[in-house]
């Protein structure tokens, strides 16, 4: 960068994308806050494991000096794959090779925590949540944040994920219900504890479905495992059914009654958890999402092309977080840098969106998944 003073840029949120872009440009000398509504870094759960794929997470990391450090930490033995059938029989097995490295597992936390400590001390700043953007295209921008404080930008990155305040900026669309929801169950030391579970599922995953219900269970750190129970409902079922999130019984019986041809060993994933359940609808945004191209905002990962979760989200947010920080380095202003990320972020984002659009379906396929037949990375 060349320009004089050095531009003022203001990422919005802390999650995989934003940190990303923040590392990446202090590696290249240029200053960036990144700005989140959670109180502190261990503020709430961070939610489950994340596979981050050689031919784009990785490259990420690779930008931010943070490769070895991810393989030190990671799990290979997390793309252990099992796909059942609902009786439990096993229809499809993927153990992974000694040295495979295509797309090992990593705790989200501790994605976070590395990308975390890697940053400058107070670069992010806790507990700003976002209203809204002011100011005109031209710059400066001027954010409004929860509680009064504002602040001016002369570059925004919305990385504020699914439900971003930043979009509103650039871009009329909201997310839509994708028609399927997940509902989480947590397992704590699954050795001692859910002996079963821990062997139902091996060190990756295992997964199963009968064409309207699936059950996905995903070995995290720790000892721990999530599972998320897949239906096609509407997205207000829980309330719908005369329940809140929080019944937890209530909520059992109801899946009970509905994976009750299932056979026992996989039930055991909906009634043996500990704590509640946690709801989880499926949202995307429309296919395809682009915006005009505005010099002094732009979007990346959630924020920019919110998809199914079928293991790309967080590797298409670094990716694009990692081309952005490059674009802004390389140069002279920042509004010559968006167009540059913009021109080669969308076009690869609709096409996968495309590809994943109403894929959230498929989740309940009783088909085996794409990768049982695929060539093995
Ligand atoms: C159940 C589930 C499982 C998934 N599994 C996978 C997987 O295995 N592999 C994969 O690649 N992807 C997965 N995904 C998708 C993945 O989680 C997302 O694509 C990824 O987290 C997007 O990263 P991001 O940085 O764009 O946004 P986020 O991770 O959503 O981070 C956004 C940040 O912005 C902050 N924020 C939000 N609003 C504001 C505001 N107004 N003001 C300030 N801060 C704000 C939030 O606190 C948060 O820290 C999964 C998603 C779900 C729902």
């Amino acid at each position: 960068m060349n320009t004089t003073p050095a531009p003022r840029i203001a990422i919005i949120g802390a999650g995989p994308g934003g940190l990303t872009c923040a590392r990446i440009l202090q590696r290249h000398g240029v200053t960036a806050a990144v700005y989140d509504r959670d109180a502190g870094p261990a503020a709430r759960d961070q939610g489950g494991t994340l596979d981050l794929h050689a031919d784009n997470g990785q490259i990420a990391l690779r930008e931010a000096g943070l490769l070895e450090e991810f393989f030190r930490l990671a799990r290979p033995e997390g793309q252990e794959m099992r796909q059942m059938d609902p009786d439990g029989t096993i229809l499809f097995h993927h153990v992974p090779g000694q040295d495979e490295r295509f797309k090992p597992e990593i705790d989200r936390g501790r994605l976070r925590d590395l990308l975390l400590d890697s940053l400058q001390p107070g670069t992010v700043r806790w507990g700003h949540t976002l209203r809204t953007v002011g100011g005109p295209a031209e710059g400066p921008r001027r954010l409004h944040f929860a509680g009064g404080a504002t602040i001016e930008a002369d570059l925004v990155i919305g990385a504020d994920g699914a439900w971003s305040e930043v979009r509103r900026a650039v871009s009329p669309a909201t997310p839509r219900y994708s028609g399927v929801s997940f509902l989480e169950a947590w397992f704590h030391d699954v050795t001692t504890r859910h002996p079963d579970i821990a062997e139902l599922v091996g060190q990756g995953s295992a997964a199963a479905a009968d064409g309207d219900r699936g059950l996905f269970a995903q070995r995290n750190g720790g000892d721990h495992i999530r599972a998320y129970i897949i239906q096609r409902v509407p997205a207000d079922w829980i309330t719908a059914g005369g329940l809140t999130p929080q019944a937890t019984d209530g909520i059992r019986a109801l899946l009970l009654e509905r994976y009750r041809d299932w056979s026992p060993r996989l039930r055991r994933l909906i009634t043996d958890n500990d704590g509640p359940y946690v709801d989880r609808p499926i949202f995307a945004l429309p296919v395809p999402h682009v915006w005009e191209h505005d010099p002094t905002v732009t979007l990346l990962g959630d924020a920019a092309h919110l998809m199914p979760p079928l293991g790309v989200g967080v590797n298409l947010a670094m990716l694009d977080a990692c081309e952005l920080a490059l674009a802004i380095a390389r140069h002279d202003t920042v509004g010559e840098a968006v167009r540059a990320y913009e021109k080669t972020m969308l076009p690869r984002s609709t096409e996968t969106a495309r590809l994943l659009d109403g894929a959230a379906d498929g989740l309940l396929s009783t088909e085996p998944p794409d990768f049982a037949t695929a060539d093995d990375h």
